[in-house]
Parts: structure tokens; sequence; C-alpha cells
């Protein structure tokens, strides 16, 4: 076997139970062939062997993001960040807006995310006025941080058809001034109406720019494999995916899920879960339940893709919803066992000890989001029912009853960063300081299971992710401390110093 890369004097954290420590890694193309320890070196060292020298440093497999949306980071990562970083006024706002004006061609979108009036001087929304004042040629749109409310400029209102005539939307507000009845720009509960019906697709250049912003992001977290989980995933977007992995655009390794409105498509083409290659493979079939039918036909849906070979992914946060996938797995059943399918909970925000017990029966895997605890948990404190309160996201009970709970971020709703994720689930504490459900805390150990093994498990891949072990893809990152060994609230801290994908060093600090 010729060695293409040795990796040693490492802190080997394998996630392989049968070896769970060592100091060196043998790599031969894009897999690893050995484990072992520093005395091996001569023995593996060929001519054309490049030797890393780790210094000491801990070495992990691959972080693994089972469910995020790319497409809505890549907006994200393009806009302007109207935080409350980065601005403290309506007057700043302008600025920033005028700055971006002055870049682009006149008609060209201007897109602004995460203002929050809270923070503001005055604590007063922006207005069409506002941002009028700012881009009169271009349309603009800034969004809420909570992508609840958004306001668009006056070319932005005309362009989505709205004015003083247009009358209230379902479910949905258009704020107006008072006195005129003319619409402020303030729209809530529009925000995905404007961006999918108003704004245009990205261009072939936007897309490049942002896929290349977000691959630095991904790899600059040690983020080797995600998961992309985005109900308007159609075969567009799996063949866009597939020209960006092509063009090595994006080097982290893809799962993408087939939005349900979708799956017929994939299966008129012929493919299923798993179609693919370990750079680029098609997932579950994603079930949003807010906007899903009754149980009746949810049972039915859920019969005919588990029947036609797919593994199903349920977007379920509250115990209704959650129940609700549930029990359409169990109609599912007795037709045609689920048991090995891997059928996932998204999310599964409230988790009831019963639910948990049909869970297990059914095999699920639940797919967590340990980093809502730190950047939510103050508001689940104080708007989540006390009823429900004790078993919200709950990852230590699951993991005890032997269900495969995997780890990811939902960004761009938080941010990626996995050793945040893994903090969160080993604290339960939030950005204010306050703990929820201590009692479900779990050992640093079983975090970075969630980000790495349970993840692969999640996606049927855990022969060739998640752990550090001969036949394992040779994706491993390089941290600059022992998350086993600092004190927890540190884990946080800890950053990336190298990420290798397929054996190859793609990221470096
Ligand atoms: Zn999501």
């Amino acid at each position: 076997m010729a060695t293409d890369v040795i990796l040693k004097n490492a802190n080997v954290i394998t996630m392989n139970p049968a070896q769970p420590r060592a100091e060196l890694v043998a790599i031969s193309g894009d897999s690893i062939f050995h484990v072992g320890g520093n005395d091996e070196v001569d023995r593996l060292t060929g001519r054309f062997t490049k030797v890393i020298d780790c210094a000491g440093k801990t070495l992990v497999p691959g972080f693994h993001d089972a469910h995020l949306h790319l497409f809505s980071l890549i907006r994200k990562l393009t806009s302007l960040d109207l935080s409350p970083a980065k601005v403290r006024s309506i007057a700043d706002i302008k600025e920033a807006i005028r700055k971006v004006a002055t870049s682009k061609p006149p008609g060209a979108w201007i897109n602004g995310t995460d203002y929050n009036e809270f923070y503001l001087e005055g604590k007063h929304c922006p207005t069409r006025w506002d941002l009028d004042e700012a881009a009169p040629n271009h349309p603009v749109v800034i969004s809420h941080r909570s992508l609840h409310a958004c306001v668009l400029n006056s070319k932005a209102l005309e362009l989505a058809g709205i004015t003083n005539e247009t009358p209230e939307p379902d479910g949905a507000r258009i704020e107006r001034d008072l006195a005129t009845g003319e619409p402020n720009g303030v729209l809530i509960g529009m925000l995905n109406f404007v961006r999918s019906h108003v704004m245009p697709r990205f261009t072939e250049d936007e897309l490049i720019e942002g896929a290349a912003l977000a691959d630095e992001y991904f790899l600059s977290h040690g983020i080797t494999s995600f998961q992309e989980a985005t109900m308007r995933n159609d075969i567009g977007r799996w063949e866009t995916l597939c020209d960006l992995k092509l063009n090595a655009d994006l080097l982290s390794r893809v799962t993408m899920m087939a939005g349900a409105d979708f799956w017929g498509d994939f299966k008129e083409r012929g493919m299923r879960t798993g179609t693919g290659d370990n750079l680029m493979q098609l997932g579950a079939v994603k079930i949003m339940l807010e906007i899903e039918p009754e149980q009746e036909e949810l049972n039915k849906l859920a019969l005919d893709i588990h029947t036609a070979g797919y593994q199903l992914a349920f977007h379920a946060v509250d115990e209704r919803t959650v129940a609700s996938a549930v029990t359409a797995l169990e109609y599912v059943n007795p037709h045609s066992s689920v048991a090995g399918r891997r059928h996932r909970i998204e999310h599964c925000g409230e988790c009831h000890p019963s639910l948990l017990e049909r869970i297990k029966k059914l095999g699920l895997v639940i797919v967590t989001q340990p980093a809502f605890i730190y950047y939510s948990g103050e508001r689940y404190l104080a708007t989540v029912p006390g009823s429900q309160l004790p078993w919200l996201y709950r990852i230590k009970a699951p993991l005890e009853k032997g269900v495969v709970v995997a780890g990811s971020s939902d960004a761009p709703v938080v941010s990626a960063n996995p050793l945040m994720g893994i903090y969160a689930a080993v604290t339960r504490q939030a950005e204010s300081g306050q703990t929820l459900l201590p009692e479900e805390c779990i050992s640093v150990d079983q975090a970075l299971a969630l980000y790495t093994v349970n993840a692969a498990y999640s996606s049927f891949e855990e022969k060739v992710k998640g752990s550090i072990a001969p036949d394992m893809l040779a994706d491993v990152v390089i941290l600059n401390d022992d998350l086993t060994c600092v004190p927890p609230e540190k884990i946080k801290d800890i950053k990336v110093e190298m990420t290798m994908i397929g054996g190859e060093v793609v990221w470096e600090a």
C-alpha cells in the first residue's frame, strides 16, 4: 500500500470504540488505511509520502452537519449584515445600504439581513421611505432577525405589486400609514413570498460567489459533510449542486434531501435515497408537517414514499407534529417494516417520554440542533408552556434509550460551528447564562458523536464517515485544543487549524 499522507504526533480522538485514541493516521488515496502509534512512522513512510507533524494537537473526524440550508446560507453570506453588531441606528442602516448601492447597477436587488429594531436608537423599525433615501434606484429588502418581518423600499414594493389597494393577505400583514393607508414597507409573514416570488433567483455569478463563501465557512469550521434539508429541493437544485461539486466550488461532501412535493420527479429518474457517490448523494424525502395534510393523507404519503424505497425526514418541532410523524410511521409499519430504514424526525423540539418510547420502537433517528439552546434558550424558558418545558430538545434521554441522535445547526438559522453545538449539548447553557434542563446534559464524547458517527448513521454513511479507522474516508480536522480536556465553557472557543477531505488539505488557519 503506497502511503500518500501520514499525520503523526497527533492526539487522535478516533470515535472508533475498538481503538479510541491513537497518535498516527496513514492515508492512501482518499481513505485511511492505518491508525496507530508514532513508532510506525518509518515503516509506513515511502519516497512520496507527505508527512504532516501535528505537534501534539487534537485530530478528530471531519464534522458532519446533518441538517442545514445551503441556499439560504448563501443568501445570508452574500447579503448586507444589519445585525446589532454592525448597525446601531436607522442612519447606520441607510449608510450601509447607500454604500452597497454605489457598487451595484440600478435595478439590482439589495438584500439586508438580521436587523432588529429593539437594538436600534429609538427602537423604531425603518420604513420604505428610509430605504428610498438610501437607494432610490435599487429594489431593497431587509429582513428581521426573526425572519418574521421584512421591510421593502418603494422599488421593491412596486415589483411585488403591493399598493394602497392591495388587500390584506391571508395570515400575513401589510403595515400601512395610518393617515393615508399607504403601505409603509413593513411586511409581516411575507418574507418567503418576497424571496421566492418577487426576487430573482441567483444569477450564475452570484451562486458561484456565494458557494465560495459557504465553502470557506464550512471548511473553516471543520465541516467536511453536510445534509441539505430544504423543502424546495427539486431536480433543478440537484443539478445546481452537482455542478457546484463538479467545478469544486463546494468541497464539503453533500447529501441533498428531496422536497416532498418533488419526490415523484426523483422517482421517475430512478433516483433513490443513496443515489450518487460519497461526494454528492440523494438523502431522505423531506416532509414539512406544518403545511402537510390531515393525518390520513399523511399516512398514505408516508406509506407511498417508504414503499418506493426512500428514507423519510419529517420536519416536526412541537409535540403535536412529532406525534403526527410517529403516528404516520406506525401506520406504515404493519404494511412494510420500518425497521432499519432510519426514518428521521428533524428538530423533535418537544419529546414526551411516551413519544420517545414510540420513536425507539420504530428505530427512528432524531436530528437535533443543540445550538438552539444557546441562541434561543432564554426565549424558550420565557415562552414554552410549563407542561412542555421538561421535554425540550432532549438529547440524553433518547441516547440512553438507544435512539440515535444526530447533530445539526439548521444554518443559517444559527451558526453552523459544530463546536458551538457540542458546547451547548454538554452544558445546555443559554447565551443569557440560564441552563435549560441540566439533566439532559451529555458528555463531550457523546456530543462529538452527534456531529460525527451519528450524523453519518443518519445518512447511511457510518461505514465510510464519522470515525478515524481503516477504510474510512480521510476526512479529518485538527483543532487547537482538546475538547475532552478543556473546561466545558471553553469548548465553544476551540478553533479549527486544518481541514482535510479525502486526504487533501482543503483549509488551513
Ligand atoms: Zn431546517
